[in-house]
């Protein structure tokens, strides 16, 4: 199976992501048009991102003291994706937009993601440009988001700061009124910003015309204190270079500094900065201070970010995913073809004998034969090739559950943004609360294990896979990434069991049940997925109960004590349903025909429900005990 037949029976088969097109705004769409975006992005994938995933990760951006230096290569990706047309996809027609479902554009952008993560940072520029298109005013609308859909210009989100990554109320960028007439200038109100933002992916390069900075900061109260908490936070657009209303560069650098590159352990095909605002380096008329155009309310900058948020982060997932499917597709290939060892033989025993040897003996099971050694293996006979081993089936199921299981999700919650976006209102209500619920799952799930997915396949490489002369090992530094940004894992963890499955006294938890029960309820009906259906059913109630039991003191600090394994076991849950829905689907659509892509879908269903969601008793047992033991084990103890 390649992933293109995998996309195209969860998008199509599974999603129904054709039925689409019965939208008002997709009616121009159909099965066709979307594959052949899919088809065009696929090609470009191909040829301008993956033949260079090795290049951009030895040659890492340079910066001259000037300029930042990329590989050729990455102008060239950059210029392919936005002639493509996909920094605009989502985007009316009338703006120069395809008017692309989201879920059709998720697909789509799935092949850049696999073929080399890093290469390009169109998600950046199109999540940028959409908050524009959700909060600034017309002119900021016309100026900044419109050059960012044609790619003339690109975007950066600027949040972190060194000491302000998981804590944002911590935020200490400083934003004043820029002169006596700051609020008469048509791009928005005029401020000067100062302070220092860490971590900026795509903060610096020459792939562009221009660099549009969204900028947190905080704007002083009248006794000049910055307002502690998220509070005071306000969103900022900071153009690289200064333009006009017209939206022409004026000729005139704006007050931002690179200050330094980091070295990253992967993902190097993006630059990643420490960025100065306002310190002087490139004064504007005369002072220093970077140029800043407040984006909707003074203090409801967070929001505004946050809007952007549940896309942002399943545009991680997925990201994580394809990293995932890359090394699986590329161990699956490796263990094709690689001879190596030899079957076990079934042992010859004697009438009447034990199967197995006392306690303490050496094993002679299997020398009968001659030639065999200790594990009944025949050197006489021919290697194999170790996808015949057990040990390497199992490692590359694992990598199928876990990749093929997430590009499920990923694609679900993308038909839910569809939903949120088109739907009639009680689905588009339904589809908002369900996508609160899923959004950490969405972003941490494949963080985790689609990583660990990389992990099994620099396993079935062996020796070789911990080379760099084979792509697996890259893939895992790329996808490391991934538990890290967008709210890490722990930050992840707690939003979850601290406010998602709470909101609306629950509501958002008890619809996701009820859409879990709806499969489980079908799937009880077939012998072949009936004790899937119950696991899953067991599991479910598992976790309600673990959630009422986390929360049974009220206090946050019991609650969220374990927040993480609360992560685990939730996470597996929905991946349980997800695959068991997907068996459900696939059964149906191959009827009696057996094929091997049915085959597959079972047997790691099968997998998953055999060999994961088990796991998740060790992670809730810790959470509904209200465990301790990491809470209470004093500093000096470590
Ligand atoms: C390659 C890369 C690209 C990035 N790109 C961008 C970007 O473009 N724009 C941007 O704004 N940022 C970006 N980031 C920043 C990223 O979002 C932050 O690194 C992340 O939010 C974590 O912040 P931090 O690094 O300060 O770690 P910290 O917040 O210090 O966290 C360190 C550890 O402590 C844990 N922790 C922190 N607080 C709590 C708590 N209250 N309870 C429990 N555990 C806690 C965390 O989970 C984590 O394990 C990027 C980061 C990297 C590495």
């Amino acid at each position: 199976m390649t992933t293109r037949d995998t996309l195209n029976f969860l998008l199509y088969d599974w999603i129904k992501a054709d039925a689409l097109s019965a939208r008002e705004r997709f009616a121009d769409h159909s099965r066709e048009t979307f594959d052949a975006v899919l088809d065009t992005c696929e090609r470009i994938a191909r040829e301008k991102y993956a033949p260079f995933n090795r290049l951009v990760d030895i040659q890492e951006p340079q910066f001259d003291g000037e300029k930042v230096i990329l590989p050729q290569a990455t102008h060239d990706a950059q210029q392919a994706y936005a002639a493509s047309g996909m920094l605009s996809a989502a985007q009316d027609y009338g703006i120069g937009g395809m008017q692309l479902p989201y879920t059709v554009e998720a697909a789509a952008n799935s092949f850049f993601s696999m073929a080399s993560v890093s290469i390009g940072s169109g998600m950046l520029t199109t999540g940028n440009a959409n908050l524009l298109m959700a909060h600034g005013t017309e002119l900021q609308k016309q100026v900044f988001a419109l050059n960012e859909f044609s790619g003339r210009w690109s975007g950066t989100m600027c949040l972190s700061e060194p000491q302000a990554g998981s804590s944002l109320s911590d935020v200490a960028t400083r934003a004043v009124p820029d002169g006596a007439g700051f609020e008469a200038d048509p791009l928005g109100p005029r401020y000067r910003l100062t302070g220092n933002k860490m971590w900026i992916s795509a903060g610096e390069h020459e792939l562009t015309e221009n660099i549009v900075h969204l900028v947190l900061a905080k704007i002083p109260g009248p006794d000049g204190k910055l307002v502690p908490g998220t509070r005071g936070i306000s969103l900022f657009i900071v153009p690289k270079k200064l333009v006009d209303a017209r939206g022409q560069l004026t000729g005139e650098r704006n007050d931002v500094a690179l200050a330094g590159l980091n070295h990253k352990c992967g993902w190097r095909g993006t630059t990643n900065t420490l960025l100065n605002f306002g310190e002087g380096k490139y004064p504007v008329r005369g002072a220093a201070g970077a140029v800043g155009y407040l984006v909707g309310q003074p203090g409801k900058g967070l929001h505004c970010m946050f809007h952007m948020m549940n896309e942002a982060r399943i545009g991680v997932g997925l990201a994580a995913t394809m990293l995932g499917m890359a090394g699986y597709q590329a161990s699956l290939d490796y263990a094709k073809n690689r001879p190596q060892g030899r079957p076990i033989q079934a042992p010859t025993l004697r009438a009447g004998a034990s199967s197995l040897p006392p306690e303490g003996a050496h094993s002679t099971l299997g020398r009968s034969g001659g030639g065999m050694g200790p594990a009944g293996k025949d050197a006489a006979q021919p290697q194999v090739r170790i996808i015949e081993h057990a040990d390497v089936k199992r490692m590359l199921l694992a990598q199928k559950a876990y990749c093929e299981g997430a590009l499920a999700l990923e694609l679900y919650c993308a038909r839910l943004v569809d939903e949120q976006h088109t739907g009639d209102a009680a689905a588009a209500d339904d589809a908002r609360l369900l996508l609160e619920v899923l959004t950490p799952i969405a972003k941490s799930w494949p963080s985790e294990w689609c990583l660990e997915a990389n992990s099994l396949a620099i396993q079935i490489h062996g020796g070789y896979g911990y080379t760099r002369d084979f792509p697996v090992e890259q893939y895992w530094r790329d996808n490391r990434l991934n538990m890290i940004h967008e709210g890490t894992h722990g930050i992840q963890a707690m939003d979850l069991l601290g406010r998602k499955v709470l909101m609306e006294e629950g509501r958002g938890l008890t619809l996701l049940a009820a859409r879990m029960q709806a499969t489980i309820a079908q799937a009880g009906l077939i012998a072949e997925l009936a004790p899937h259906a119950a696991a899953l059913g067991e599991a479910l109630r598992h976790v309600g109960a673990a959630t009422r039991a986390a929360w049974s003191t009220g206090k946050p600090t019991d609650a969220l004590a374990n927040a993480v394994p609360y992560l685990q076991a939730f996470g597996h849950t929905v991946l349980a349903w997800i695959w068991l829905d997907v068996a459900l689907d696939s059964r149906a659509q191959a009827g009696h025909a057996a094929s091997a892509g049915h085959t597959g879908r079972l047997a790691a269903a099968r997998y998953f429900f055999h060999f994961e969601l088990p796991k998740i008793g060790a992670w809730l047992k810790v959470v509904e005990s209200r465990d301790r033991t990491c809470a209470d084990c004093p500093e000096e103890a470590f």
